[in-house]
């Protein structure tokens, strides 16, 4: 009809995004980007039996700056400590030369269905509160051996998200989002530059020492991730 009144907009709530948030680079700057596209914020946390809970404050501190609600939760493995050099502190932690990182098959520091136990518990907080979508930083050049970080995987889950929630049975699509997924890291820096990510807040060394080891995998890949783009890292 004509001229007829236009009904006054009811303000519409902003998409809500779960964020698995570690407390590393790599998620923090996935936080970020979900920030930067508009999402109200749940980041996610977990206890998991990791060596150290050092990454968790960083988590706590990066939510906090973001404007995210925090969440923190225990999701202990069942399988024995051992089954992993990041669950398990007697095992060395690897400390490859960089260019061997990521070709020797399944690195140590992999964590059994790891991710599909973050996004399981994700996927049942984004149904709950009506999410649009879960975050996840997860990467596959600078370490292609975690079979949970790859794209077929990441797609699976998402019909895992379609078929097996209240959401996605009432049409409501919860999506997964991994937009780090091709970048080496030298791209997430500067993207995490561009971002605005207080980097300095980050802790992605697999020590959970007073300050970061500077030696294992985790470390010298963010080191030439920084060096690549020519800037300092701040958290050193
Ligand atoms: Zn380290």
């Amino acid at each position: 009809m004509a001229n007829s009144p236009s009904k006054p907009k009811k303000p519409r709530r902003p998409k809500t995004a779960v964020v698995l948030l570690s407390g590393g680079l790599d998620s923090a700057t996935a936080l970020y980007w979900a920030k930067a596209r508009g999402y109200a914020l749940e980041a996610v946390s977990f206890h998991y039996g990791q060596r150290h809970d050092r990454e968790i404050k960083s988590a706590i501190r990066l939510a906090r700056r973001a404007g995210a609600r925090h969440h923190e939760s225990r999701l202990p493995l069942l399988g024995p400590a051992a089954a992993s050099a990041l669950t398990d502190s007697r095992q060395r932690l690897p400390n490859l030369p960089l260019k061997k990182i990521g070709q020797g098959g399944i690195p140590t520091t992999y964590v059994p269905a790891r991710n599909t136990m973050f996004l399981a518990a994700a996927l049942s907080l984004a149904d709950a509160i009506g999410a649009e979508a879960i975050v996840i930083g997860a990467n596959v050049l600078d370490y292609s051996g975690y079979p949970d970080c790859r794209p077929a995987f990441l797609k699976a889950f998402e019909k895992v998200a379609r078929l097996g929630t209240k959401s996605g049975a009432e049409g409501r699509r919860i999506r997964i989002l991994a937009p780090l997924l091709k970048l080496d890291k030298a791209g997430i820096v500067r993207l995490a530059r561009r971002l605005g990510v207080p980097l300095e807040l980050t802790w992605s060394c697999y020590n959970g020492t007073k300050t970061v080891c500077g030696r294992c995998d985790s470390c010298k890949l963010r080191a030439k991730g920084f060096s690549d783009v020519g800037v300092p890292d701040p958290a050193l």
